[in-house]
């Protein structure tokens, strides 16, 4: 008994009939009973049969802020800027929906994804491609107003996690979070653990000879479309390869995306340059 309630309380912390399926009180919990367990059993074959359980696809690469403990600090040099092409994003949704890809799918890499005009309608498409998709959203919330929040939320987001980066009490995002408990976390960068992102930022010259999983189950994506090795990898300079050019398909069977894979599992130091001072857990990402 004690396990129905627990979820039941689940399923109503998920809120989800709200906006996919506007039907009756038992619809609401039967569907959310539903969703639940069968999104975690897709997720489990997904990483057996494909490794992949989260995809980072940046849409645009700027953000307002210039955090010190990141490569938009201005001590770093620049990367090029812009926006993904739309066809672009299209092109790996719709990649991704071929193998019915059900794990996270985030719009961020190092830029501040609410900047991106075109959000409401990427996210929409993503979600009519992907309906088994967990798509969160992870920003410093400096742009986050309830309009736009329920517009996203309406288009399908299922989460947004928000740092606060000022220390100070923001009001409106407090607001939002007590409204919308399901929806929306925010946090403190204070709560916050900060990487090294491969010994580039605070230079802790760590070696450790620990595995990496990131690259067997995490994308990213950056807004020129080019492949990435992990989220520490700024300047694209570790690329698999393109995605406007190639498919995932082709790269997730590459000898070189295999290869690497394969090594970093071992032990960090088999990796590139770029792993030997990292001090990411290399856990798998979410
Ligand atoms: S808000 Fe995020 S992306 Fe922007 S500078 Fe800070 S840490 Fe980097
Ligand atoms: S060890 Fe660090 S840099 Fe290398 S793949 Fe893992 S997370 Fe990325």
């Amino acid at each position: 008994m004690n396990r129905i309630k627990q979820i039941i309380k689940r399923c109503g912390d998920l809120e989800i009939s709200r906006r996919q399926f506007k039907q009756n009180f038992i619809n609401y919990y039967l569907a959310a009973v539903k969703m639940e367990f069968f999104r975690k059993i897709r997720l489990k074959l997904q990483r057996r049969k494909y490794g992949i359980i989260s995809v980072n696809i940046e849409t645009i690469s700027t953000c307002n802020r210039t955090c010190s403990f990141c490569f938009n600090d201005p001590r770093f040099e620049k990367r090029p800027q812009g926006k993904m092409e739309t066809e672009t994003f299209h092109r790996i949704i719709d990649q991704l929906a071929e193998i019915n890809f059900s794990g996270r799918i985030g719009p961020h890499f190092f830029n501040e994804p609410l900047l991106d005009a075109r959000l409401p309608e990427l996210i929409k498409y993503t979600c009519s491609k992907l309906p088994w998709a967990w798509i969160q959203i992870n920003s410093n919330g400096d742009f986050l107003r309830e309009d736009n929040f329920l517009e996203l939320l309406a288009a399908g987001v299922n989460y947004f996690f928000i740092t606060n980066y000022d220390e100070t009490e923001k009001p409106e995002l407090n607001t939002l979070q007590r409204k919308y408990p399901s929806y929306i976390k925010v946090v403190n960068n204070s709560e916050m653990w900060r990487t090294d992102r491969g010994g580039e930022i605070f230079q802790k010259n760590k070696v450790l000879n620990a595995p990496c999983l990131r690259p067997s189950a995490q994308l990213v994506v950056n807004w020129q479309g080019e492949m990435l090795l992990c989220c520490m990898d700024f300047y694209a300079r570790y690329s698999f390869g393109n995605l406007e050019t190639a498919s995932f398909p082709e790269i997730l069977n590459s000898l070189k995306y295999r290869s690497v894979v394969a090594e970093i599992a071992q032990s960090r130091q088999n990796g590139f340059d770029i792993c030997h001072n990292c001090d990411d857990p290399g856990s798998i990402p979410w």
